[in-house]
């Protein structure tokens, strides 16, 4: 193999880039990414970035190590269209890049509710130029920040935004926020650390209309109600980014489609949020998390070098989210589980280990401010643990 080329100048891109070189690879390594930055880090831009406490310099995810990766970064320019065939990649310049080797790693963008385009004062999150634009926006004092979609980012908004002083209206058509994945007690207290912080929640409650002048100035919600707002923060998921792989033959059903080893056709990897793949336990999953891309990026780029001899990639998935004082550490797939129950501290001190039960196996554990378990929880995990064993009472 002698030409690699990495689309997706991310997270993953990045790991994958590391490792190809780690694992001897020395042909020429491309990387092309659409941001017309180098790699920075994304979970800041809902915290650290957000409240005005990092400037976007410290994001930056190169060391002085890479440095002598030797990558050749084509930043500011997008992947149009993949010929599998022929073994190249169009860019939107008009330029095709030949590949041996290719590794998907474009990530995922975010849904945008649709009529809302041309109001000035919405916004999604998902790069560094959105956590400006949207930073800007905070740092005018809005009377009030509605916030769309109670999940991970829209959370961290609203608890950045509160954090900054702000007056915040969270709105989220199910009953609990994140009830379907970590059940509806866990779910119902991060939804009362919100309460707590004085966000006005509205649950099961979905929007109607948007409406103002040049900019936003009120959101319809579905029950009738209406709430003014000079900020609105779009938190209703992500979309991963294929749209330059159509047409190219490759398998996409809600990411880019790969076998367990990462492998999704001969001389093509997958790695990151754009990657579905056959995890041998939980089965064929997408994951959208920071460490996750990190992983999945090594492993891509293991599997590109390898041929035959590849590995499955079984990682045990693992999350963090940071909401005020509350840490909140997830590892391994509550959803879909038969049963949560808290082993270590309580729901009402907000402070605990929840385990999730599927058929006689644990196979998630979610901690709110518990660290420490928690990471030995996401070992445990990756060895495979019984439910009766993880429950037992501790002997004396
Ligand atoms: C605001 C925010 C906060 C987060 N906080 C946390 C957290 O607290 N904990 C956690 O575990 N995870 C968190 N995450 C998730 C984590 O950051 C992602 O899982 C991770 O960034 C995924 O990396 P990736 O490289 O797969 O994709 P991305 O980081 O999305 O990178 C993909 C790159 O490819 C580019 N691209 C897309 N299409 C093309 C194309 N056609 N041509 C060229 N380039 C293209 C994109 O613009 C992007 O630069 C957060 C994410 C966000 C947005």
């Amino acid at each position: 193999m002698r030409d690699v080329v990495v689309v997706g100048a991310s997270l993953a891109g990045l790991h994958a880039a590391r490792a190809l070189r780690r694992n001897g690879f020395d042909g020429t390594l491309t990387i092309v990414g659409d941001e017309p930055h180098q790699p920075y880090d994304r979970p800041p831009m809902s915290k650290q970035v957000l409240a005005g406490t990092w400037d976007a310099g410290r994001t930056g995810l190169l060391t002085e190590r890479d440095a002598d990766l030797d990558l050749r970064w084509t930043l500011g320019r997008s992947a149009t269209r993949l010929d599998v065939g022929a073994r190249t990649v169009a860019l939107d310049d008009g330029t095709a890049l030949a590949y041996d080797g290719l590794v998907i790693a474009t990530g995922a963008a975010p849904r945008r509710l649709p009529g809302t385009e041309s109001f000035a004062g919405v916004h999604v999150l998902r790069t560094l130029d959105d956590a400006l634009a949207l930073r800007a926006d905070l740092d005018a004092a809005p009377a009030r920040v509605v916030v769309v979609g109670a999940g991970f980012i829209g959370a961290e908004v609203a608890a950045t935004a509160r954090g900054r002083g702000l007056a915040v209206t969270m709105v989220e058509p199910l009953p609990v926020p994140l009830g379907r994945v970590l059940g509806g007690e866990v779910a119902e207290t991060v939804a009362a650390v919100h309460r707590d912080q004085g966000v006005d929640l509205r649950l099961g409650v979905a929007v109607d209309a948007v409406e103002g002048g040049d900019r936003v100035e009120r959101v319809r919600l579905t029950d009738g109600s209406v709430i003014a707002c000079d900020v609105l923060v779009v938190g209703i998921g992500v979309v991963p980014s294929t749209g330059w792989l159509e047409g190219s033959t490759l398998p996409v059903a809600d990411g880019v489609v790969a076998d367990a080893t990462c492998r999704v056709a001969p001389g093509i990897v997958a790695a990151g949020d754009v990657a579905r793949w056959s995890h041998p336990v939980h089965g064929d999953i997408r994951v959208e998390h920071w460490d996750h891309a990190i992983a999945q990026g090594g492993h891509a780029a293991e599997t590109l070098l390898a041929g035959d001899g590849a590995r499955p990639f079984a990682p045990v998935p693992w999350f963090w989210s940071d909401q005020y004082d509350r840490k909140i550490m997830l590892a391994g797939r509550p959803a879909g589980a038969d049963e949560v129950r808290v082993v270590d501290g309580s729901l009402a001190e907000r402070r605990f280990v929840a385990l999730y039960r599927r058929g006689d196996q644990v196979v998630a554990a979610l901690g709110m401010n518990r660290p420490a378990p928690l990471a030995r929880w996401r070992l445990r995990l990756a060895d495979g643990v019984g439910w009766d064993e993880a429950t037992a009472p501790a002997e004396a």
